[in-house]
This record gives C-alpha cells, structure tokens and sequence, in this order.
C-alpha cells in the first residue's frame, strides 16, 4: 500500500533568499532525477508562493507544466478532477512526471487524488500555503474530492514524497483563515502534548503576529502529533486516529447548521472542542481547570469559544448520522487531561445537550 516515510521539512525565508535553492535541493534528495513537474496552483498564491517554487527549480533539464485551480471547495469537484487529468494528458504527464501541489489544503487534496489516479499514480510533492494545509493536510497520506451529496467522498490513502513548508507563505493569508488554523495546533497540544500546549501558552501573542521562529515551531510540533497519531493507525484500522477529531464532533454539526462557508472550518473546531470539554468534566472525566486553560488559550489565540446560534435539536440529529457513531450511540473523543484524551462511547444525550447549551 505504499506506506513509506517521507519528509517534511519546514523553514523561513523562501521568498527573501536569493539562491531560493532549499527547494530544488529538497527535491533533488526526495524524488532524484526528474525532468517534468507539474506545478498545480491555487489563483490566489500563483504571484507568491508558485512563483517561488517555479524560480527554485533548475532553469535547465527540467521541464514545467503550470496548472491553475480556482480558489475554493467548489474545486474539490469530479468536474474539475475530470479537467485536471485532461490537463495532465495534454501537457505530456507520464510516470516519471512529478506533481507539486501549491495551495491549501483543496489543492492538496485534489492534486493530491490527480496524482493517485493518474496513470495509476504519479509521484507529488506538497507546498502547502495555508496553516491548515501546513498542520493538518499535507500530512498524513490522505487525498480525495466531494461529490455533491457528501464531502470528501471520494479519495484515496496517496503519500507524498515530500511536503514543503515555509513559514514566509503565510504573510499573505487573511487574518482570519490563519486564526482558524491555529484551532488545529491548539488541538494536538490538547490530544497528545502537553508540552506543547504550554509552550503554545507562552508564545501564544507570537505566533498570532506570525513571527517566524515561533510559528516554524508551533508548525513542526504539530506535524510531529500529527506524524505520530497517524503513524500508529496510517490505513484507520486500529481507532486511534480518532483521537484527530477532538471537537470535530460538536464541529460538523455547528459547521452544517451554520451553513456550509458561513464559519470557518477552524472556528467551529475551537467551539467544539470547548463543548467536548465541557461535557468530559461533566461527565467527570477530566477537572475544570482543563476548560479554563484550553478557554483562555482559544480566546488568546483570538478564536471563539461559543456559539449563540447553537441549537441542540438541530445539531444532535447531525452528531448522530456522524461517522464517529458506534451503533447509534453517541461517541466523542473527550480530554482527561491536557495531552490525554480518550474515546467514550455511549453518552447520554442529556449530557451533550448541556455541553452544547454551556457555549451558546
Ligand atoms: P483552502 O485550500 O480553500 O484555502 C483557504 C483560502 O485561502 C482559499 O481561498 C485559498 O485560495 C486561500 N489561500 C491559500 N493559501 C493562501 C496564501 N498563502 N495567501 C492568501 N490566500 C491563500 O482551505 P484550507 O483551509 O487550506 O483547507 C481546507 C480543505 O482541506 C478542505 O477541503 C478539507 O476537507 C481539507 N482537509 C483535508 C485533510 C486531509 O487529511 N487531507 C485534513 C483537513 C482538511
Ligand atoms: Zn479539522
């Protein structure tokens, strides 16, 4: 099943240096001898990150395809995914060709599924531009499109021979979708590194102004958790990638009730991670001074932590039809202490309707 290691490397100053050369080194020592790359690029990063990528390459041997994808989910489509493989036909792809995916993590995932499919699978390297895509993402082999009826349907397990991040990739990403994507790092601090999410507590002003070397940290720390949780369950056999969908519960429901775009992916992540935590000292699995830590550190991370329009009869109905449901009973991923959590089956309702209403 291909389940091989790859690397990850993450650094500052990629669009600043002058030899831009840590990519085509980087490169060089994951793939070897390689004459075709296909670059496929979100619209909106072509003129910073895509640029950068295209001057690092050798300017001689090496032939390279620009692909364009509009920015945004609706991309995440078989329409575009079917125009994408005509695209690599006609720009000459074969096996030898190499995908280098620049964007966040929708064109992650479709370049991504693009490479798997094509011919059977091309290699693909990740340059992830968004702190989702940077922490979340890229790592951890997974690639994949929407259909109509349900997202991320349809997909495959496609590992990337090297993921790429720069933290200088991130000066152009809105306020807000970068704040949503610290919701994510907080999260791992909270699952699986309590370490972490202490150094998150004191470096938290830090990395909000995106100072490099705080931020190159907060980013190699959570691809280690998430490295590490993915790597004791790569194909999702054993359970314990669930442990990756802390909050996600209460989320897809406050995502799906809000209105899909109306929130941000992150932002309902960190609402629900506040009533999962909730419902853990409720139901006494953890103390309340783990609600205060993980509520100040959301709230300092400029993240909300409630929902007005949060509305149980609508949302548990949601958590119910959720995969992480065994047998119809509900299940959540709950903290017992900063970096532990365990899974819980069998909540009564009662409980998540009082979790849910704690934040509204
Ligand atoms: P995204 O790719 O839509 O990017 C968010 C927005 O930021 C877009 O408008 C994009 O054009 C813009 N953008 C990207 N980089 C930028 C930059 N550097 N400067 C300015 N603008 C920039 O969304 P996302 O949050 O990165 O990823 C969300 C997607 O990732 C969803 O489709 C989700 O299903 C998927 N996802 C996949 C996995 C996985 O394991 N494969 C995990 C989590 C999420
Ligand atoms: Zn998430």
């Amino acid at each position: 099943l291909g389940l091989r290691s790859y690397p990850i490397s993450i650094q500052s100053g990629a669009t600043s240096r002058t030899d831009k050369m840590g990519f085509a080194s980087r490169l060089a020592e994951a793939i070897g001898d390689c004459t075709h790359v296909i670059l496929i690029q979100d619209a909106s990063v072509a003129a910073s990150a895509g640029q950068a990528i295209i001057e690092s390459l050798p300017h001689h041997g090496v032939r390279v395809s620009i692909l364009e994808v509009a920015s945004g989910e609706a991309s995440k489509s078989t329409d575009r995914l079917t125009d994408l493989w005509g695209e690599l036909l006609a720009c000459g792809t074969d096996r030898r060709s190499v995908v280098i995916a620049v964007g966040g993590g929708v064109i992650g995932d479709l370049a991504g599924f693009a490479a798997a499919t094509f011919t059977r699978g091309l290699r693909f390297v990740q340059v992830p531009t968004t702190l989702l895509a940077m922490v979340d993402s890229s790592v951890g082999g997974k690639t994949g499109i929407n259909l109509p009826g349900g997202k991320n349907m349809i997909g495959a397990f496609w590992q990337p021979h090297l993921v790429w991040i720069d933290t200088d990739f991130l000066s152009t990403l809105p306020t807000r979708e970068y704040v949503s994507g610290l919701a994510e790092v907080i999260k791992y601090g909270v699952i699986e590194d309590a370490e972490f999410f202490e150094f998150l507590e004191s470096n938290i002003a830090a990395i909000i102004r995106r100072d490099p070397e705080p931020t190159r940290l907060a980013i190699a720390r959570s691809c280690q958790s998430k490295a590490r949780v993915v790597a004791d369950d790569e194909l999702e056999t054993s359970g314990r990638r669930a442990i990756l969908n802390y909050g996600h519960t209460f989320a897809h429901a406050i995502e799906a009730t809000a209105g899909y775009g109306a929130m941000l992916h992150g932002e309902a992540v960190a609402i629900g991670m506040q009533m999962a935590a909730s419902l853990s000292v409720d139901l006494g699995y953890c103390d309340a001074g783990l609600l205060t830590r993980q509520t100040a550190l959301l709230e300092a991370a400029e993240l909300p932590r409630s929902w007005p329009e949060a509305d149980p009869a609508k949302m548990i109905p949601i958590m119910a039809r959720d995969k992480k449901v065994a047998h119809g009973k509900l299940r959540f991923v709950l903290p017992e202490s900063i970096g532990s959590v365990k899974l819980v089956g069998d909540v009564p309702e009662e409980n998540v309707v009082a979790a849910i209403q704690a934040w509204i």
